[in-house]
């Protein structure tokens, strides 16, 4: 370590590397704030050539690196490494270049989501994923974590808006991967690989149009199953939403004492649905929701009437995951994935859950493409609350995965999922995916620990397992 922080600050100049231990911990965790670990050195590069030879300089000492972007993750994928380099892309913010007629953009990978929009919204354009922390992520971070946000429904995530990556791969070369290139899908294979597949440091964005028209509309339900049936018969009728958002009892009793978004009183649940497109389509799915909304039992809708209301709309459910803080002291955020018409069984078995431990689950989700973000609350002054909250959490995403969903929809599996991997694939599947890793990872040093729950080293025949894995054996991976 103490060769390569010696040689970074070579390649950087002493003020870009932090060895300092007081400073050091700024870095040591991501939005995952239960898995910590103080990062061997911290490295703030501006260029792509200095962060290939910084990963050059780790492949001669056999150090691993994480990169990190502005460490908003929520499963631990930025978490570093106590024997490794932290590579934090802050500084590398700037906006290259913006073909309007091509609607493309050319960004660096610590450029924020909502600075691509801001820098092209004047023009009629914008970038459409739109993950809530969007004043804050990088879209680094949202390459690595293939990001959603409450526009993907219709709009599709980060892997359907990145044209091209400029990446440093793990062993120090600097390549480009692009949506042109013949053969193999690598650029499709790096969008959601979570930094295990070496580190982005120039992106290619697709810009999107500015709608003509957006409308959105707030409708109330005395219960969950009420609003569920309504966004199953607004997809149903054809009808696809630039967003679909539901928000349960709990999560409206947070978002209320956070922000105070005045949603209808008595609500059990609150579906917010945004349509936007031509004017005249708009005008006309607004009346079959409207429609809809009232036959599946809405108790009452709102429309905004202009920017503010719309805002005012989306305050509540923006807010939704810090609001949670307001009426419990701790609370872990879960992001399971199941088809939409398994919404209302699912939904039932976390409320037959959280009354079994005794722990209490606010529900805030993307209801269109069936994305659960229930937030598990607890007392973490309560012995044992925090283990029981973490049972309640991984019996969520077992619900998910016997309803036909997945462990995650949006948030990737990094340190904190890697363990529900088994869950959902077999050990061939894994070793598979091993192969596609070691394929651009022989040494298994970029972001290693993440995503897979027990590595085989790259070259080891998979097959029965006859000893302890020497990775389980050094202490690096658990067995689960
Ligand atoms: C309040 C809140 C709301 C959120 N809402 C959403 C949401 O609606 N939808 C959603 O999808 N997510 C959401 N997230 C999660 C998070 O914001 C996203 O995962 C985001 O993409 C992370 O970006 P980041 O820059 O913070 O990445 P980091 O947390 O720094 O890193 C995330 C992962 O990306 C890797 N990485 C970072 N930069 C690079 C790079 N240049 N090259 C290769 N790998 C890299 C890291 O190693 C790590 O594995 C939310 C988080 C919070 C705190």
């Amino acid at each position: 370590m103490a060769r390569v922080a010696s040689r970074c600050r070579e390649i950087l100049g002493g003020e870009a590397v932090i060895t300092d231990p007081v400073r050091l911990r700024t870095y040591e965790c991501d939005g995952l704030t239960y898995h910590r670990a103080t990062p061997g050195v911290v490295v703030l590069p501006e260029t792509a050539e200095q962060i290939a030879a910084i990963v050059r300089a780790c492949n001669e000492h056999a150090v691993p690196f994480v990169a990190r972007g502005s460490g908003t993750g929520l499963s631990g994928g930025a978490l570093p490494r106590t024997d490794g380099v932290l590579i934090v892309t802050s500084r590398m913010r700037r906006i290259l270049s913006i073909d309007l007629p091509s609607r493309r953009a050319i960004v660096e990978p610590g450029v924020t989501n909502l600075a691509i929009t801001e820098a092209v919204r004047d023009e009629g354009f914008y970038y459409a994923p739109d993950p809530s922390s969007q004043q804050i992520c990088s879209i680094g971070g949202n390459v690595a974590e293939n990001s959603g946000g409450a526009h993907c429904l219709k709009y599709g995530f980060t892997v359907n808006h990145i044209e091209a990556c400029e990446i440093v791969t793990p062993d120090g070369d600097i390549v480009e991967l692009s949506r042109m290139d013949p053969g193999y899908d690598l650029l499709g294979a790096f969008v959601g690989s979570e930094g295990t597949l070496g580190i982005a440091t120039k992106i290619t964005v697709r810009l999107t149009c500015t709608p003509e028209a957006v409308t959105t509309l707030l409708a109330a339900f005395e219960d969950i199953e009420s609003g569920g049936r309504a966004v199953s018969a607004i997809i149903g009728a054809g009808v696809v939403p630039a967003a679909i958002e539901m928000m349960d009892a709990l999560s409206i009793e947070a978002a209320e004492a956070a922000v105070a978004c005045g949603y209808p009183e008595g609500a059990g649940a609150v579906l917010v649905v945004e349509l936007d497109g031509p004017l005249a389509e708009v005008e006309r799915q607004y009346y079959q929701v409207e429609r809809l909304c009232l036959d599946s039992g809405a108790f009452e809708l709102r429309v905004a009437q202009d920017a503010a209301e719309r805002a005012a709309i989306w305050k509540g459910r923006k807010s939704a995951f810090a609001a949670v803080g307001r009426i419990s002291p701790a609370y872990l955020v879960q992001d399971g994935v199941v088809p939409r018409t398994a919404l209302p069984r699912v939904l039932a078995g976390i409320d037959e859950l959280s009354r079994e431990y005794g722990i209490r689950v606010a529900n805030v989700f993307h209801a269109g493409d069936g994305n659960l973000h229930p937030l598990v609350l607890f007392d973490d002054e309560e012995e044992g609350a925090g283990e029981r909250a973490e049972l309640v959490s991984g019996r969520i995403l077992d619900l998910c995965i016997e309803h036909g969903g997945s462990i995650t929809g949006e948030h990737g599996v990094g340190v904190d999922k890697s363990r529900y991997m088994t869950r959902m694939f077999s050990d061939e599947d894994l070793d598979t995916m091993q192969l596609v890793r070691c394929a651009f990872d022989p040494d298994n040093l970029s972001n290693p620990g993440k995503v897979f729950p027990t590595p085989r080293l790259c070259g080891e025949a998979p097959g029965v397992r006859k000893g302890v894995h020497p990775l389980v054996a050094s202490g690096q991976a658990e067995l689960f």
